[in-house]
């Protein structure tokens, strides 16, 4: 038989590893991989698919882009052409250079993570970015924690253990998947109390709730929904007002919170934490790695007696963030010192600062880059998003370049554009191809122009 002739001729291991193309690799991954690719050959042979060898050279090449394939880091930059600017599946907020240039100081030597250079002693990992918060804020006191879901549960497990919390049934939110209101309160061990309805609560909801087990008032920004119509909320001062007057903590989880003038941008419906704080809640929580534009993490910031009291709750210690998280996130937190310093230096807040104007004339700009490539496109109007699960509400203006895809399917365009090095995620609307420039960096152009101008070859 055919077969058996084949068989026998499938070269040996040795003398694919002797492969000239394949001298640079190490050996015990390459004798893995040769034998892999072997395995696949025989495979193809017995089952019948293969009625010719593939050639020594040829075989050398299948190693090689399989071995390639296999040190390619699973977790690696993409190019975010989708104009969605806190993706939560792409990683959020790019951070600032700054930021990274933090990072880096520290990621491979020592540091000063938990030691205090003047003394000479133990000294505490908050330390770093408390007061810089605090000054920012206005708040007496901070700390920080892996994530904004982490701050909302270990708040209520240092403060309301065992007792009612009361909640709007307005705001008994979902946050992508695992983290739900709900759900968070009965891990951190408190007893959800909803009052009002899903469309409106009173003040006197929550008063008429109170009781001697009452813990405290939580109230939850609707980051990724908004209620219109017929609807009334409590707001943050008359809550505070009433927990004053009755002696109930009031807690806000606001998601994400601008650490700058959400108006600066036009987006007043989002929350600025120092409003939250000047409104006297007890503690407020927001997300690192929203609108912040950090890394991830979780701030807490409010009352320092009970921001003190959260410190020492052991699941602190289960949610602390590293040097690496702390170092972006005090890089970041001192531009916002200045808020020009901040619009010039953190990602999340340029992308939000660009006019329409400004963004069609990248678009121009990344439409003649792209002509190096021969890849034509025309400028078009594309919405942007936030995203990240805030500003539900608000599309932003943006501009995009529709690439002439000659022929070739959008769908498979957008497919391949995600394959192999530089990948690229752009979107597709009705008929047309999309790479919005909302989220891309113009030291970028050239680099996508090119994936785009290979890939749209190899398709065609
Ligand atoms: C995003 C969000 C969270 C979770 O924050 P992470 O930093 O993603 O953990 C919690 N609550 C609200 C209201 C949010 O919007």
């Amino acid at each position: 038989m055919a077969n058996k002739n084949l068989l026998r001729d499938i070269p040996k291991v040795d003398v694919v590893l002797a492969h000239k193309e394949l001298s640079e690799y190490d050996s015990v991954l390459l004798t893995e991989t040769v034998r892999e690719i072997l395995d696949d050959i025989r495979k193809g042979v017995l089952d019948g698919f293969l009625e010719q060898l593939p050639t020594l050279d040829e075989i050398a090449k299948k190693v090689k882009s399989k071995l390639e394939e296999k040190e390619t880091p699973s977790l690696r930059p993409v190019f975010n052409a989708t104009g969605i600017i806190l993706h939560t599946n792409l990683g959020r907020a790019c951070l600032s250079d700054k930021a990274l240039k933090a990072v880096s100081s520290v990621a491979c030597g020592y540091s000063t993570l938990e030691y205090d250079l003047e003394r000479g002693r133990r000294g505490s990992r908050h330390d770093h970015v408390e007061s810089l918060i605090c000054k920012i804020t206005n708040a007496e006191a901070a700390m920080v924690v892996n994530n904004n879901a982490a701050a909302v549960l270990i708040v209520l497990s240092a403060l309301t253990k065992g007792k009612e919390v009361i909640v709007s049934r307005g705001e008994l939110v979902e946050i992508g998947g695992s983290f739900r209101v709900p759900e968070v309160m009965e891990q951190g061990g408190a007893i959800l109390k909803e009052v009002g309805t899903t469309n409106k609560t009173h003040l006197f909801d929550y008063k008429n709730a109170v009781n001697e087990n009452t813990g405290a008032f939580l109230k939850v920004h609707t980051s990724n929904y908004r209620i219109f119509g017929f609807t009334e909320s409590v707001s943050l001062d008359e809550m505070v007002k009433l927990g004053r007057e009755l002696n109930i903590p009031v807690i806000e989880d606001l998601g994400s919170g601008f650490l700058v003038s959400p108006k600066l941008f036009g987006l007043d419906d989002e929350p600025f934490v120092i409003d939250s704080v000047r409104s006297g809640a007890d503690i407020v929580t927001f997300s690192g790695d929203k609108l912040l534009g950090g890394p991830q993490a979780g701030i807490v910031v409010g009352k320092k007696e009970m921001v003190e009291k959260i410190k020492k709750h052991p699941l602190a210690r289960a949610m602390r963030i590293d040097k690496l998280t702390l170092s972006a996130l005090e890089a970041t937190l001192r531009s916002y010192l200045s808020e020009d310093e901040a619009l010039k230096d953190i990602p999340v807040l340029n992308m939000l600062s660009m006019t329409p104007e400004k963004l069609e004339k990248k678009a121009e700009k990344f439409k003649e880059v792209l002509a190096k490539y021969n890849v034509e496109c025309s400028v078009v109007p594309d919405e942007g998003q936030v995203g990240g699960g805030s500003v539900p509400a608000n599309m932003l203006p943006s501009f995009g370049v529709a690439v002439n895809t000659k022929g070739v399917s959008l769908q498979k365009l957008e497919e391949r554009l995600r394959f192999g090095e530089n990948p690229v995620v752009g979107h597709i609307t009705k008929n047309n191809f999309i790479l919005n420039v909302l989220t891309v960096r113009e030291r970028d152009f050239d680099t996508i122009a090119k994936k785009v101008g290979e890939t749209l070859k190899e398709c065609m």
